[in-house]
């Protein structure tokens, strides 16, 4: 059930002057892109106010600008009368720098997500609606809904968000509506969509390797798919954690109906990337806290190889009812 609709953060953002935009810890395409999006948006459309993102691209699609603001530099005056925007993430321990929002710097908190989550964290506004594809999608519609002017550098970063969350327009919540919001990002300007696909296209040689070696090493119990990508693994083929963590190297393979990939982490834990096309696993992700996400597409977190073949296990007894 989504909580509130694209209305109320559209009433959020027009109340405030200053906003502040965060993205999720280990980001990827969806938060990063809804992220610059919205301030791209923003500022085209409300040129009186002030936007400021906080957070890292890791590196992560350098073909598109990301220069992030330090908390440090900002001017006090702008905490005034302002608003706190986290897209695409939900509570304290998946937001990159929440200690800025835990701290209450800001006035009021808007969250634009769609994750099925109940946060720890009391936002004035939410729009949560599992149903879209991606947060960019979300943010994407705002723009479309109000008919906001949509430059050639917003639509790159909405479309980014767009293409990775929803696997290339493939996942089940892909839907006409996400296709209204594409081509309404082209409306005026100079968008061309090979613009973004072309980049994300291009393969490094190194992942290359490390992808043919996934499909030739992943184990199948119980039509549950998965390989650990270890750390002598990672430095076999010079990955780092975040490089090493393409789970869609494992979709859909054979009669599989689940699929891990085990990324170990530099602080000794081991990041279980989940995926399903039908099988809700996201209540077992949360049992590995920290754990959870979407029905069919969540991480968890293990301490051990026990734990993980724990959850390999319960997963296998997922597959079990299902079949
Ligand atoms: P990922 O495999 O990191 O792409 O995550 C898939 C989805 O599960 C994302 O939308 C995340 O919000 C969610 N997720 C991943 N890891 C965690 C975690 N440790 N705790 C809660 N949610 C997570």
């Amino acid at each position: 059930m989504a909580k509130n609709t694209w209305k109320t953060a559209l009433e959020a953002i027009e109340k405030y002057d200053n906003i502040f935009i965060f993205h999720h810890i280990r980001p990827d395409g969806d938060c990063l892109g809804s992220q610059f999006g919205l301030r791209e948006l923003i500022k085209t459309n409300y040129p009186k106010k002030h936007v400021f993102v906080f957070g890292d691209n890791v590196g992560l699609f350098p073909f598109l600008e990301w220069e992030f603001d330090k908390f440090e530099e900002v001017d006090k005056k702008y905490f005034k009368n302002s608003l706190g925007v986290v897209v695409d993430a939900n509570s304290s321990n998946r937001i990159q720098f929440v200690n800025l929002i835990l701290d209450k710097n800001f006035t009021h908190m808007l969250r634009i997500d769609h994750h099925p989550v109940d946060p720890d964290i009391n936002y004035d506004y939410t729009w949560e609606d599992a149903t879209y594809a991606a947060a960019g999608e979300q943010i994407a519609y705002i723009a479309m809904k109000s008919n906001w002017e949509v430059t050639t550098k917003a639509a790159k970063y909405l479309y980014l968000a767009i293409n990775t969350d929803s696997g290339r327009f493939m996942f089940d919540y892909v839907q006409k509506r996400t296709f209204d919001v594409v081509s309404y990002l082209h409306k005026n300007n100079d968008f061309h969509v090979w613009d973004v696909n072309f980049p994300l296209s291009i393969r490094e040689e190194k992942k290359v390797r490390f992808n043919a070696y996934v499909m030739l090493n992943y184990k199948n119990e119980g039509k549950v798919l998965y390989f650990h990508a270890t750390n002598k693994i990672q430095k076999k083929f010079k990955l780092t954690p975040i490089e090493a963590s393409d789970v869609g190297i494992l979709a859909n393979i054979g009669d599989c109906k689940i699929w891990v990939l085990f990324i170990d982490q530099p602080d000794g834990t081991i990041r279980a990337r989940v995926r399903s096309n039908e099988i809700w696993i996201n209540h077992i992700c949360a049992k590995y806290k920290p754990g959870g996400g979407h029905e069919v597409a969540a991480g968890a977190t293990c301490y051990s190889k026990k734990e993980m073949f724990n959850l390999i296990e319960d997963l296998k007894s997922e597959v079990i009812k299902h079949v």
